[in-house]
């Protein structure tokens, strides 16, 4: 900002005015920010504009859980939700249209990938949802959103530089001052990149890992063919050295049949034994077509208890916003559904 405001000739501190505009009072008309001096303001009205993605559908569910469509161009759509609960508000958001991994329980990797998001895209949800949240709701007292998670749709690590760029943004003191304990990339696993993050910018991490050995992940999580459990243990003991957490949280879809036996859980222990971790069960979300059926909540329960007994610390994901298609692994949709494997699946139906 402070280079932008340079470029045209004047002086740089002009641009922490604009930023307190932006970003704190969430003015995005440059003729309502009446304290910046009008020839900057004839500057900003020619040559930029503040630009979030569109809203296409908003949706309220009746556990207070909302749900955005929003409109990136090109008939691309991206879905955030925000999240409610006593003392926080929690913004789940998107860093692709789409995804190129194909894990096969979900309902983002069965669309195919279309694009990245760009930084300004990743980081106009949340100023967007802020901005909705506050203009709705005027009993806010303070930014409704106080953590973010990176776990919409897309794999936020294969759009690296965009991820990071956004993420500063959020923790910025001037933007969004965010701490990095509250803001949570959550990832299938890209070792390299993980190692690139504990560097660049370390906000907590969130891991799939979703099976207890190669040979199932290899089938729901297919990026683990490249980068085997060992080593994603691995770059988890690297990455928290740097951590703003002590621990490493582990995502694990309940799928029926598939990856919720007892002697799974058992067999995740040892993996748990080698990284400070806490497990999150997430009951799967159906969609058409998926293959999988959720784990009854008896069998989820029993799960849980086995790790707890090992003294690992283990909840239950609530679902929320059943009602409005917002559960986890729904973002996408409606969606177009392009990969060859849901095609062959179709097939198989027909
Ligand atoms: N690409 C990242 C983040 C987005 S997905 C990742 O894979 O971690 C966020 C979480 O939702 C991941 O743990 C993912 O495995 C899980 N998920 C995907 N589809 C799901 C479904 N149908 N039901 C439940 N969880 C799902
Ligand atoms: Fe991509 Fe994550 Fe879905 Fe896998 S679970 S296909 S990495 S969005």
């Amino acid at each position: 900002m402070a280079e932008f405001a340079c470029k045209f000739g004047h002086k740089s501190y002009r641009a922490n005015q604009l930023l307190r505009w932006i970003y704190k009072d969430y003015v995005s008309h440059f003729d309502e920010m009446s304290d910046i001096a009008k020839d900057f303001r004839q500057t900003l009205l020619s040559q930029a504009a503040v630009v979030t993605p569109e809203i296409k559908v908003d949706h309220l569910s009746d556990d207070g859980t909302r749900k955005w469509l929003l409109d990136v161009g090109a008939s691309n759509s991206i879905e955030m939700v925000f999240i409610p609960e006593d003392k926080r508000g929690t913004l789940c958001i998107s860093s692709q249209v789409g995804c190129t991994l194909e894990c096969t329980f979900c309902a983002t990797g069965r669309q195919g990938f279309n694009r990245n998001l760009s930084s300004g895209e990743i980081i106009g949800q949340l100023w967007l949802a802020n901005h909705k949240l506050l203009s709705d709701n005027q009993n806010y007292n303070e930014k409704p959103i106080t953590n973010v998670v990176m776990m919409g749709m897309g794999e936020p690590l294969t759009n690296y530089k965009n991820l990071v760029h956004a993420l500063e943004m959020m923790l910025d003191d001037h933007m969004f001052g965010l701490s990095r304990r509250r803001v949570t990339v959550s990832t299938s696993g890209l070792v390299p990149a993980i190692d690139d993050l504990r560097e660049d910018c370390p906000v907590s991490l969130a891991v799939s890992l979703h099976a207890p050995n190669d040979l199932l992940r290899n089938v729901l999580v297919p990026i683990n063919k490249k980068y085997p459990i060992k080593a994603l243990i691995s770059a988890c003991n690297r990455y928290i050295e740097k951590a703003p957490r002590d621990f490493i949280t582990f995502e694990y879809v309940m799928l029926s049949g598939v990856n919720d036996s007892l002697d799974q859980a058992k067999e995740l222990i040892k993996i748990a034994q080698q990284v400070p971790c806490k497990f999150n069960l997430i009951p799967f979300n159906p969609f058409p077509n998926s293959g999988y059926l959720c784990s009854a909540n008896k069998e989820i329960k029993q799960f849980k208890q086995v790790l707890m007994d090992a003294n690992i610390i283990t909840t239950v994901r609530k679902t929320r916003g059943d009602d409005i298609d917002a559960a986890c692994g729904q973002l996408a949709g409606q969606v177009n559904d392009k990969t060859k494997r849901t095609l062959k699946l179709k097939a198989a139906h027909d």
